[in-house]
């Protein structure tokens, strides 16, 4: 798979104008297995409910320091959602094995309108951890923006570069990695 699903996009983006989603920096995530196409999990940055983001000049100056990261929101829901069931591995239960779901994650930036963007690669290690840690999904999605060479009839082979942006697929590890060397952590 070069991407994730769509409709999983589309209901993030729908669920962002829904939720009204920080207006600091808009991030949507969503839990979904790629065998049964389900969303089990899905979330907006910030301030942990019942608090809103404040809008405007209350957010400027406090949600940046109160807000919950959409990815950590995405992955408590899918845990409320499927409870033990929610294991990228295979889980032992008093009864027998429950077999994990190998579920994925995908995290997009949302600009004007909720429509997705791209963003930045792996940064936050905070979450980077937590998703490593809890052990729910086995890969992470990134909607990322990426130089490449513009092929413009005018510009081609120029070595000019614009803006592009691509779908990039981690493993859980590899996203910790990366989010560390992003954050000058050399592990
Ligand atoms: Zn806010
Ligand atoms: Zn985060």
């Amino acid at each position: 798979m070069t991407e994730p699903p769509v409709h999983v996009v589309r209901r993030i983006e729908t669920f962002a104008a829904l939720k009204r989603a920080c207006t600091k920096v808009a991030r949507g995530a969503a839990v979904y297995s790629p065998t049964t196409r389900e969303i089990y999990g899905i979330g907006v940055n910030g301030p942990p409910s019942p608090l809103e983001c404040g809008r405007s000049g209350a957010c400027e100056k406090i949600c940046g320091k109160v807000a919950e990261h959409a990815e950590a929101r995405a992955l408590w829901s899918a845990y409320r959602t499927l409870g033990p069931l929610a294991a990228a591995e295979p889980v032992g239960t008093a009864s027998g094995v429950l077999l994990g779901m190998g579920l994925q994650l995908v995290h997009v930036k949302l600009g004007d309108q909720n429509r997705i963007v791209g963003s930045r690669g792996p940064r936050c290690v905070e979450c980077a951890r937590l998703i490593l840690e809890t052990k729910i999904v086995t890969h992470v999605w990134l909607h990322e923006l990426m130089l490449v060479p513009d092929t413009s009839p005018e510009l081609a082979g120029s070595g000019v570069l614009v803006e592009s942006t691509r779908w990039h697929s981690y493993t859980p590890l590899e996203f910790f990695r990366r989010s560390c060397v992003a954050r000058g952590i050399h592990l």
